[in-house]
């Protein structure tokens, strides 16, 4: 037990509990609301993200995406609070995989992403999206928005706080708040695996969520907390799981992580070899392998996450603006 910093999230002083180091950073605890921070908490910028584009798979087509099923729940829940119209905002749109789905499902959305060529490409397709962060959006556009959401967004903010509270201020009163985040009391991490950095590291994830900490931040900021629960695992995500738990680093020591994990984009930078061509077939023999048997063991492995309580790896939340 240390003092260490203050908590960014709570502002508490108290003592923190140490975790450990990583990349430069110290891990602490803090035992009054929960979170897990960095020190120092700083977001890396979008020249970051540039360089580590391979770590966001594209989810322009929901259905190859395997972090979707949060938009499934999602969307389960809005369309319960949809009047024909409502305007949504997805915080952190990436390539606007959950813009296209709750279109489709009625809504007006819109979309608010950093990255420049992502948002003039959905520009393109239509889409309204703004850039820069949301304390100043909200500034402009006040009580604009009956719902939110900010999938896997929290985690990298160096100012949590005031992120949500342009979320209320963005919303309507009675408007939505959909959140989800990364468990940090999952039984499983379907991201980590040989050769892979650990994505939960700062300066990647700045913050660590459990559910008692995300239902405190989202009252901080004024949030009535409608559920805040782990989400399970489903198969694409298992799929994700042992593929990485399973990677022999072989295609990565020959190809680059990047390549093995964004083979068309290795294309489009030159013709391969026959080496990696080979080298490619064989991952994706083992990966068919891998999917087949996944698919088959999917129904005991739900079995075995019931009996034992195994918590999933994404925390889902929904909270209400007082209206
Ligand atoms: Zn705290």
């Amino acid at each position: 037990m240390s003092f260490g910093p203050a908590c960014p999230l709570c502002g508490g002083t108290g003592p923190k509990v140490f975790v450990r180091e990583a990349r430069g950073h110290r891990l602490w605890d803090c035992r009054d609301c929960g979170t897990g921070f960095c020190d120092p908490f700083q977001n890396p910028g979008p020249a970051y993200y540039e360089r580590n584009a391979d770590l966001y798979s594209s989810t322009a087509r929901a259905e190859t995406d395997p972090m979707s099923f949060e938009y499934d729940e999602a969307l389960a829940l809005l369309r319960r609070a949809r009047a024909p119209g409502a305007r949504l905002l997805d915080v952190g749109c990436g390539d606007g995989g959950f813009l296209h789905r709750a279109k489709a499902e009625g809504w007006a959305p819109s979309g608010l992403d950093f990255n420049p060529a992502r948002a003039k490409a959905l520009r393109e397709r239509g889409f309204e999206i703004f850039d820069g962060a949301l304390p100043e959006l909200a500034a402009r556009a006040p009580a604009a928005f009956d719902a939110l959401t900010i999938f896997q967004v929290l985690e990298h903010l160096d100012a949590p706080n005031d992120w949500l509270r342009a979320a209320s201020s963005l919303l309507k009163p009675g408007g939505l708040l959909v959140v989800g985040v990364p468990n940090r009391d999952r039984t499983f991490d379907p991201f980590q695996g040989p050769g892979l950095d650990v994505i939960d590291d700062p300066p990647h994830h700045l913050t660590r969520w459990s559910a008692p900490a995300l239902s405190g931040l989202l009252a901080r900021a004024g949030f009535r907390t409608l559920e805040c629960r782990p989400l399970g695992y489903p198969l694409p995500l298992l799929r994700l799981m042992l593929r990485n738990t399973l990677r022999l680093g072989l295609a990565t020591r020959a190809l680059g992580v990047e390549q093995v994990r964004h083979a068309s984009t290795a294309a489009a930078k030159g013709r391969p070899s026959s080496r990696q061509r080979l080298i490619r077939s064989l991952v994706s023999a083992k990966e068919a392998v891998l999917d087949a048997a996944t698919g088959a063991v999917y129904p005991l492995f739900q079995a075995a996450c019931r009996a034992r309580g195994w918590q999933g790896a994404v925390l889902f939340a929904a909270a209400k603006k007082p209206g």
